[in-house]
């Protein structure tokens, strides 16, 4: 069973005074989840986790995160300019096919870079200069398995380096002057097991005795990234970030401290582990329609949740309004003129009526932030329940002005 993080009585009065839908965040999750994470990873005195700003772009977010001793990983220049907007200082940069001005953004701001190619190495130097501190991300190609699992296949995916150039890379990096050096790989995505960080801690602490044997750098911090996933179905086991830290510091233990390397920090970049179970996307019922199925039809869509229309990802629903009604089997559909824009399909859900109010679950994570505008309908609210059970608005919805806005001069004129 998942249980929402708000009772009927708390979300019946937020629906009174915002229309739906919108998103909704936990402060209290998020700061027990952040501190969850620190406490994993303790062992290590210079362990930070760069929240991973693409899976929940808010400042109010970000600053609640930098509360709790934070620092946030960007992919773009755009990304940038809110964390050092913000007053972030623990800032990385973690971008591939980037532009030259986006480099130039985070020197300007001192981001820690991580490159993405080995061809980066130049285009940095050229475009923003090389800074003191550089970091590279690793691919070690075929397949990424845990024992007969397969989890990934590092050989597709567009990101990293091979190895002959992740070691010829940091030889450059040494000639050319740069003083401290890291590692960072991102192998495996939503890992619902204990085992994806420690495997992969163990593959770059190795690589890193590698590393400093061929090309005579010893590295200041190894990034696992992100990857730690989350139980969205109630079928999932939930990750333990406490065993996760744990595993961690095993490898870390019998791999570089023996080896001289005890001194390592470690990164991570996390972004769905650290918010995903920790918002909801808050929808009413309009519609029910009966033809070869039965439908339910919400007044949100897939522009305010993309992941169910394009990975087909499973996001568990509760009927806060009718949780103990008789069991029906319907698809939870949007607006949308795309047959893919369904919450749930074949679901087994008590009984919807129209004005119900439904919580889909998991959605704090690459939910809001990969919105977008289709058909006309406008990114949703986001609204933050606070710790004292009262909440915020972090985000209002957008208008039809601001849909507008890029039109005016260009066929549309703005209301005088
Ligand atoms: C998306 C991304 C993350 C966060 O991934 P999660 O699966 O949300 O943990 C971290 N680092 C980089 C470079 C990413 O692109």
């Amino acid at each position: 069973m998942k249980t929402p993080f708000v009772t009927k009585e708390q979300l019946d009065a937020i629906t009174a005074e915002f229309p739906t839908p919108f998103h909704l965040y936990d402060e209290k999750g998020i700061r027990e989840t952040a501190r969850a994470v620190n406490e994993a990873f303790s062992w290590n005195p210079g362990f930070k986790e760069y929240f991973a700003v693409k899976a929940t772009p808010n400042p109010t977010i970000l600053k609640i995160l930098q509360e709790e001793g934070c620092g946030v990983d960007c992919a773009t220049d755009v990304e940038l300019m809110m964390a050092h907007e913000l007053g972030i200082k623990d800032i990385s940069f973690t971008s591939n096919d980037t532009r030259p001005e986006e480099f130039v953004c985070a020197r300007e701001i001192n981001a820690t870079i991580n490159l993405d190619a080995y061809e980066d190495i130049s285009f940095l130097e050229k475009a923003a200069g090389l800074p003191e501190t550089v970091s590279l991300r690793y691919n070690p190609g075929g397949v990424f398995s845990l024992g007969t699992d397969i989890m990934d296949h590092p050989e597709e995916s567009k990101f990293g380096m091979t190895k002959a150039q992740l070691l010829q890379g940091y030889k450059d990096l040494k000639a050319k002057g740069i003083k401290e050096f890291g590692l960072h790989a991102f192998l495996a995505s939503n890992t619902v097991t204990n085992a994806y960080y420690p495997t992969l801690a163990g593959q770059l602490f190795e690589l890193a005795l590698e590393i400093r044997e061929e090309a005579g750098v010893e590295l200041s911090f190894i990034n696992l990234s992100g990857g730690v996933g989350i139980d969205y179905s109630p079928a999932d086991k939930q990750n333990d970030i406490a065993v996760i830290g744990e595993g961690v510091h095993q490898k870390f233990d019998e791999i570089l401290v023996p080896n001289g390397l005890g001194n390592v920090k470690i990164f991570t970049e996390l972004g769905r582990f650290m918010l995903a179970s920790n918002g909801h996307l808050i929808t009413k019922v309009l519609h029910l329609k009966d033809t070869y199925r039965h439908y339910v039809g919400v007044d949100a869509s897939a522009v305010n949740l993309l992941r169910p229309a394009m990975y087909d990802a499973y996001h568990h629903i509760t009927n806060i309004s009718n949780p103990q009604g008789a069991v029906e089997v319907v698809d939870v559909v949007g607006s949308l003129c795309e047959n893919n824009d369904k919450f749930a399909k074949n679901r087994q859900l008590p009984q919807a009526r129209i004005g119900d109010t439904l919580v889909i679950h998991d959605t704090g994570a690459h939910g809001f932030s990969m919105g977008y505008q289709y058909n006309g309908r406008l990114r949703s609210a986001e609204i933050l329940l606070q710790e004292d059970g009262s909440v915020r608005l972090i985000r209002r919805a957008e208008t039809p002005e601001d849909y507008f806005a890029t039109l005016y001069g260009f066929g549309l004129e703005e209301d005088e």
